[in-house]
């Protein structure tokens, strides 16, 4: 038995899902004020990573130690807004203890483990169903160290990742050089992926599945959501005014879905990580395969516009303007690592500002509500909504089919008391 469902959202998640619930017989409606893929979302802007080996959680034994460190220096990986902090606080508190143990992270690893092992296969299938096969490439991804030390340096979470069957090759400094000679002589030792995939165009790949999901059937509505209610059946009020009802909701607003979630008694801690790019375009892309330097934790893609790089992690409010010295950053360490950059004088670059949208156990929220049994989560996805994409989608589809994988249940928005 099917019906009609309301998706909000037409970021990655929502697109998707849409796409996946369309073609099994359910009759959608897709609601965004923005274009499907375009800049607003965090889908647009991001590092492209298909990555099984984003299991590490963000959050690890000892981050408390740390964060002071990282918090002071101006060009490092993490820094928080300091007049957002009280508003951030809470979540900040969470967030440090859900990594707080070993045995945390184990737990962590393990289900997004779950969410994300089959990511590139799922995309090959969802490219090629979308007639976006240049999109999606499966090269592998590096994650490049100046020395052994700095990779042994991060022993918990390449354990984690053996742990979970994520396959790796060590490179030592002659197979580096000899597979990616554009990478600066700094790195000398690195880790290989060869599961690994990414995306060439995260915008316009997300613009390419709605166009498909609207050849299945899916209405696409121009405009925003303002609120939901759930009586007698699920409603969704638009901000230009009127409403659409259905016999299901997904909300799939990423950062905003905490607003429309607030607006039915539901508080998800969820906050925005926000992240940058600077996308510089050259004459040559003499290699092939993103890479993560670990000085700076930063995500270095080939896309079909330049090299992507993109990353940061800055904690504030999201009505604050963006911080384009974070990107300052990001350009100068792409201008460290690949020297041939510094060749090409005249870089046609673009630079973006997204939101994540961050839980503080680093895990999304999929599901049903409990009070609310047709209304349903598929928000939150923080730093692995592309890889986590397909799979969310199924799992959205057995929620409304009332048939939930037993593994979701670890996603449930029950899990924060709803
Ligand atoms: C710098 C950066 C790098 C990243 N790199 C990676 C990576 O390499 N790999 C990876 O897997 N993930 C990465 N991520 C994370 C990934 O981008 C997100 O997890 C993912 O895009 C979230 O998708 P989404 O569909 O939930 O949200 P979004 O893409 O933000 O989409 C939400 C949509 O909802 C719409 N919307 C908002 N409010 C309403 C409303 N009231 N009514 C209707 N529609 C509404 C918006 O217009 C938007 O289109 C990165 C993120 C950033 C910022």
């Amino acid at each position: 038995m099917t019906g009609s469902v309301i998706v909000i959202g037409a970021g990655i998640i929502g697109s998707t899902t849409a796409l996946v619930l369309q073609e099994a017989g359910w009759n959608v409606t897709l609601c965004d004020p923005n274009p499907p893929g375009g800049k607003e979302g965090a889908s647009y802007g991001n590092g492209g990573w298909i990555s099984p080996a984003s299991i590490v959680p963000m959050s690890m034994p000892g981050l408390w130690r740390q964060v002071p460190g990282l918090l002071m220096d101006p060009d490092g990986p993490l820094t928080i807004d300091w007049t957002s902090l009280p508003r951030l606080a809470p979540w900040l508190i969470r967030f440090v203890l859900s990594g707080a143990t070993e045995a945390r992270v184990v737990r962590t690893a393990g289900l997004l483990n779950w969410l994300l092992h089959d990511g590139p296969e799922r995309h090959l299938e969802l490219a090629k169903q979308t007639g976006q096969e240049h999109l999606i490439v499966q090269n592998g991804l590096l994650y490049a160290y100046p020395d052994r030390q700095s990779f042994e340096s991060e022993a918990l979470a390449w354990r984690l990742r053996k742990e979970n069957g994520v396959f790796f090759e060590e490179w030592d400094e002659e197979k580096l050089r000899c597979n990616l000679a554009a990478l600066s002589a700094d790195y000398r030792f690195a880790a290989y992926v060869p599961k690994g995939a990414h995306c060439r165009d995260t915008g316009a790949y997300v613009a390419g599945i709605v166009d498909t999901a609207v050849r299945a059937g899916v209405r696409v509505v121009s405009r925003g959501v303002r609120s939901i209610s759930n009586a007698p059946r699920p409603r969704v009020t638009l901000e230009a005014g009127g409403g659409l009802d259905a016999d299901y909701v997904v909300v799939a607003a990423g950062i905003h879905s905490r607003e429309l979630m607030r607006g039915l008694g539901a508080k998800i801690p969820m906050t925005s990580e926000r992240g940058y790019h600077v996308t510089m375009a050259s004459a040559d892309q003499p290699f092939d395969i993103p890479v993560m330097p670990s000085t700076g934790k930063m995500a270095n893609t080939p896309t079909n516009m330049g090299l992507r790089v993109s990353g940061q992690v800055e904690l504030a409010a999201i009505d604050k303007a963006p911080n384009w010295r974070r990107v300052e950053v990001l350009k100068r360490h792409a201008l460290a690592s690949y020297p041939y950059l510094n060749d090409t004088p005249h870089h046609d670059m673009t630079i973006w500002m997204g939101h994540r949208p961050s839980t503080p156990d680093g895990l999304p929220v999929i599901g049903r509500l409990a009070r609310h049994q047709r209304i349903i989560a598929a928000f939150g996805h923080g730093h692995v909504g592309v890889g986590a994409a397909p799979k969310t989608a199924e799992m959205v589809l057995g929620a409304v089919k009332g048939r939930p994988a037993q593994e979701a249940s670890d996603f449930l928005p029950a899990r924060f008391g709803y």
